[in-house]
């Protein structure tokens, strides 16, 4: 991808007064984790950066209501498979007005490869209507905002601010959840205390970037089931080393080595 916005939106989060992103107030309310769990999940997170130099956002989008789409589309989809759907989707729906009065079978069909198509169109338009009474047709830049919109979680809204406005943002999904308890970060299932958790850890600079990291690792090696834990690049860090097989022939057929915008 992707994450390749025009400069208009790279912009806009260039110019946005700083200290509007709800992500601060997750951090200022976490608990303080002691220095050596903090000094851990550091050289955890350098670690993947040098692992993953390139990660980023898979999804294709131009501007935020686009990555907005994209996102609610997503979800339970491959970003290969969105990317498939989005030129056609884009060139017909331009802007929310235009989602909002779409006709939902002809979007249903246009979107209906993704899967669980009905209900991404009912929220898609239910979102766009919602941007067109209460935010003059744009999205706005504020996850307090993003998450009273239909279709759209606490995951979806920190995926747009911090890839399409620049706001950071930990996005916790299925990933990034597992890796957190598997890594010491957290030892919740609930995606706002492990956001709040990894706040606590890494600098907020780093939020967004961090997640997409943790999303190529837990798609490539850090599987649910059976992590590749001898083929790990994380093994001399990670507390969990040896959940999964440790014999680096057998760990190393575990990787999965397709396009990462081919996993799930
Ligand atoms: S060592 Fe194992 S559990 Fe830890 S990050 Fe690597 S694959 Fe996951």
């Amino acid at each position: 991808m992707a994450s390749r916005a025009p400069v208009s939106v790279r912009s806009a989060a260039a110019g946005r007064p700083a200290g509007r992103a709800t992500g601060r107030a997750t951090a200022s309310t976490a608990a303080k984790p002691d220095e050596t769990t903090r000094r851990r999940a550091r050289a955890i997170a350098a670690k993947l950066a040098e692992l993953y130099p390139d990660a980023h956002c898979e999804l294709n989008f131009s501007n935020p209501l686009e990555l907005l789409v994209a996102t609610i589309l997503s979800a339970q989809c491959t970003d290969r498979r969105v990317n498939m759907v989005t030129p056609k989707l884009f060139a017909r729906y331009r802007t929310a007005a235009d989602y909002a009065s779409a006709d939902r079978a002809e979007l249903e069909s246009l979107i209906a490869s993704t899967g669980f198509y009905r209900n991404k169109a009912r929220s898609i338009i239910g979102m766009a209507q919602e941007l067109c009474a209460r935010f003059g047709g744009e999205v706005p830049d504020r996850l307090e905002d993003l998450v009273t919109l239909p279709g759209v979680g606490r995951k979806t809204a920190n995926v747009v601010l911090g890839t399409a406005f620049g706001v950071p943002g930990i996005t916790v999904d299925t990933h990034v959840l597992r890796l957190a308890k598997r890594f010491g970060w957290t030892t919740s299932d609930d995606p706002v205390v492990v956001e709040r958790d990894i706040a606590a850890l890494i600098p907020r600079k780093e939020w967004t970037i961090l997640s997409h990291r943790m999303i190529w690792h837990g798609r490539r090696v850090c599987h649910a089931r059976r992590p590749a834990c001898g083929a790990c690049g994380l093994k001399e860090l990670c507390p969990s080393y040896g959940i999964g097989p440790t014999d680096p022939q057998e760990a190393a057929k575990l990787v999965k080595t397709k396009p990462i915008d081919e996993l799930p």
